[in-house]
């Protein structure tokens, strides 16, 4: 969302930088942020609205810029809340998005620690449960899983892509805005929170990185790749996008 350079720049007016406005006219409130930049441009991060604005644009030209853009602000917000409400959430009562289901987190004092998923729980066993002890359990849990199938699989691939000999390692790491990362040494990185996804997202997933070992970059070449073993990848692509938010941890 951009907005071309306003046709009567006001530099002499006042420039309450990074103050809260709260016209009568808006449901929601905004800050203003001064850049260097041309345009204005509005950015919605969970409940805030912020405007970056170029210096020379005055507060009233802001506030009509964003009177003007107010049906989309206010869409961008419910949706937001929406996902903020999808959230992963591992506490007793929580929810998690385990293989495209909407599970309640139980804490089930147990001397083992284990999981065990149910038509609608997803209880997490140990003792002494709070939720820093749950998050260690099913980082355990994920990680096992992962590291039981995502080498084999991607070694396996990368052998029939004829790449075999490019794959260095597959390693597990928690980023937070990364399911996978293939390096030019042929060091292939998984998100171990990938295995709350479905199977089928994580296959994607799979080919998608072990595809980077003969191109690196996301050119139509690698996407031939791609599709040549996994030819509706565009259903995962478009599912991640919709439901990834729901799987962060
Ligand atoms: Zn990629």
């Amino acid at each position: 969302m951009t907005h071309s350079n306003p046709a009567q720049p006001n530099p002499s007016s006042a420039n309450p930088d990074q103050s809260l406005l709260s016209p009568d006219s808006l449901p929601f409130e905004y800050s203003i942020t001064r850049a260097p930049r041309k345009t204005m441009v509005i950015h919605v991060r969970h409940a805030d609205v912020e405007v970056r604005a170029p210096q020379f644009v005055s507060t009233r030209e802001i506030r009509e810029f964003v009177t003007r853009h107010r049906e989309w602000v206010v869409k961008k917000l419910a949706e937001k809340a929406g996902q903020d409400a999808q959230r992963l959430s591992l506490t007793d009562g929580g929810n998690i998005f385990y293989k495209a289901r909407s599970l309640t987190v139980r804490y089930v004092a147990d001397t083992r620690e284990h999981i065990v998923v149910t038509d609608r729980d997803f209880c997490i066993h140990g003792r002494r449960l709070n939720d820093d002890v749950a998050a260690r359990i099913l980082q355990r849990w994920l990680l096992m899983q992962a590291r039981s199938i995502l080498p084999a699989r991607a070694r396996a691939l990368a052998g029939y892509l004829q790449a075999g000999p490019r794959l260095k390692e597959v390693v597990f790491r928690k980023t937070r805005t990364k399911w996978g990362h293939c390096t030019a040494s042929g060091r292939i990185q998984f998100n171990w929170l990938i295995m709350l996804a479905p199977d089928a997202i994580i296959d994607y997933m799979i080919c998608h990185e072990v595809s980077h070992l003969l191109h690196m970059n996301h050119s139509r070449r690698f996407w031939a790749v791609v599709e040549s073993v996994c030819p509706d990848y565009r259903v995962y692509v478009k599912w991640l996008k919709k439901h990834e938010h729901r799987l962060w941890l």
